[in-house]
């Protein structure tokens, strides 16, 4: 043979096995043989278990009929009629004997975790409806297929299932529509370029049924319609975007975002999309929110995936409304992926649990943009007791905040903490008390984004910290009294 050879290839042949009312043993009675009779009655095999014990569970199921139980030690006659044979209990002596009794028979027979002795493998999986994806690394490295799996579990979202169903229901129809191959493949693809998948994900069923009619009876190619998803991206850390936002993130043709989403976050979205920032720097003038709704329109009128994608969560101060009634206004479909917002993911990651039972019952999320905003505020409400008060955007006006407070009859001691750039690397944590908020701020030269929190659970900052370096409580040496710079420029892109 030529020494060319780098990989081998897989020694094992992949089969999808119908095994509804077929007969499959299983050897052992424990938690492993469980599970794997679990799986086999949801095959619809007919399950046959021989072990001398049995879990509970296993029990119950024998008396419930559901499957049959062989009693005491394995004998190959237990392999009378059947198809399959699965070993699993902890010895592998019977294990091994279990496989060489059925290959007498030339019966497939499995052996738990064994992959040298069993004759076919039970693939690591992701099952949507109807619609399966096995994962085999020919038995050398399961870890690695598990992690396959893993990744692959959060590229197909439940609509693969929906869909699988509907096309399975109309499989005939599709059939008859498109009897050549050819026009069939490109049918499909119109189809699936249509709303169809989004209605399914929306859990529109019944319109879904609708879009998949239309496009079955239109004679021309389907228009393809352009959507937009609203997808909250979290504070930074991209650990903390959720699953529907990577998937959506991984199927962006246009990404419009703010200059509030980490370059963390960005990285997890598909290459090829466009990206434009749409994040205003202060004197730069950047984008305005009405030249950002037409932006959101122009590309979904092209039959692009838009995604817009915000810091935070896009309806916690982040105008998602506004640009929901945009779109709605210019018939444009769109869905909405929550992110965690500021004020969660400051306080997990300072350790400060905001309504700890201790301190506080209630919770405020307070936007502190600009003077204006801040005289709006109802000050008496907020200087009340036992609850915790979230500041967004509040960098530039901590002097007010402590003043009006105060003035209201919120105690100079109570708690605060600042969190700075929260759940990113460079994390700080400035914790002290309320009559001292402007100057410490100041002396550690807190800058934008950062969050605000005030009452008594701030203080639980320094004991709970986990993230990051530990909170700063004093002024740092040599900090004079000057005004801090503040970056403002994300405060001017959440106005
Ligand atoms: N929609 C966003 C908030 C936008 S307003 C959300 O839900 O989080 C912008 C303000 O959010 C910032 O001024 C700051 O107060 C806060 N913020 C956002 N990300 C932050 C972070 N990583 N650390 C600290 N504060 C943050």
């Amino acid at each position: 043979m030529p020494a060319t050879a780098q990989t081998t290839s897989s020694p094992l042949f992949p089969l999808f096995a119908d095994l509804r009312g077929r007969r499959v043993l299983v050897v052992g009675g424990g938690a492993v043989a469980q599970r794997k009779c679990e799986a086999l009655l949801d095959a619809g095999a007919r399950v046959v278990l021989g072990a001398p014990e049995l879990t509970p569970a296993l029990s119950q199921w024998v008396q419930q009929g559901r499957i049959e139980h062989l009693p005491g030690k394995f004998t190959p006659a237990w392999l009378d009629d059947a198809w399959l044979a699965i070993a699993a209990t902890d010895d592998l002596a019977i294990n091994h004997a279990v496989v060489a009794a059925a290959d007498a028979r030339q019966i497939w027979a499995n052996a738990v975790d064994d992959a040298e002795a069993s004759r076919f493998h039970v693939p690591a999986r992701i099952t949507r409806g109807p619609l399966q994806i096995a994962i085999s690394s020919g038995g050398g490295a399961p870890m690695l297929a598990r992690l396959v799996r893993e990744q692959l579990e959060t590229q197909f979202d439940e609509s693969f299932g929906a869909l699988a169903d509907l096309l399975t229901r109309h499989r005939q129809r599709i059939r008859d529509r498109w009897p050549e191959m050819g026009t069939r493949r490109r049918g499909f693809a119109r189809l699936l370029a249509g709303p169809l998948q989004a209605l399914l994900r929306r859990r529109q069923h019944i319109a879904a049924e609708h879009a998949f009619d239309q496009a079955l009876r239109a004679d021309d190619p389907v228009a393809i319609q352009g959507s937009v998803v609203l997808v909250g991206a979290g504070p930074g850390d991209p650990g903390l975007l959720t699953l529907r936002g990577l998937r959506v993130l991984n199927e962006a043709d246009v990404i419009l975002h703010d200059r509030l989403v980490s370059d963390e976050v960005l990285a997890l979205a598909r290459r090829d999309a466009e990206r434009i920032c749409v994040g205003k720097n202060v004197g730069e003038g950047g984008t305005s929110q009405s030249q950002i709704n037409a932006l959101l329109i122009e590309h979904a009128k092209a039959g692009k995936r838009v995604v817009r994608l915000k810091g935070g969560d896009a309806f916690v101060f982040g105008r998602g409304g506004e640009e929901l009634e945009a779109l709605q206004a210019a018939g444009i479909a769109f869905e909405v992926v929550p992110g965690i917002t500021a004020a969660l993911a400051c306080a997990a990651y300072a350790g400060i649990p905001l309504t700890h039972r201790d301190h506080a019952q209630s919770l405020q999320l307070v936007t502190a943009h600009g003077q204006t905003s801040l005289d709006r505020l109802d000050w008496a409400s907020l200087a009340t007791g036992n609850q915790t008060l979230a500041f967004y955007m509040g960098v530039s006006g901590l002097e007010r905040i402590r003043d009006k407070l105060v003035a209201h009859g919120r105690a100079g001691s109570t708690p605060f903490a600042i969190i700075e750039n929260g759940s990113r690397p460079e994390q700080r944590v400035i914790a002290g008390q309320l009559s001292a908020l402007p100057e410490l701020a100041r002396s550690h030269d807190v800058r934008a984004p950062a969050l605000l929190i005030i009452g008594e659970v701030a203080a639980l900052a320094t004991r709970l910290h986990w993230f990051g370096s530990e909170a700063l409580t004093t002024a740092g040496a040599g900090c004079d009294v000057t005004p801090a710079i503040i970056d403002i420029a994300d405060i001017a892109q959440a106005a």
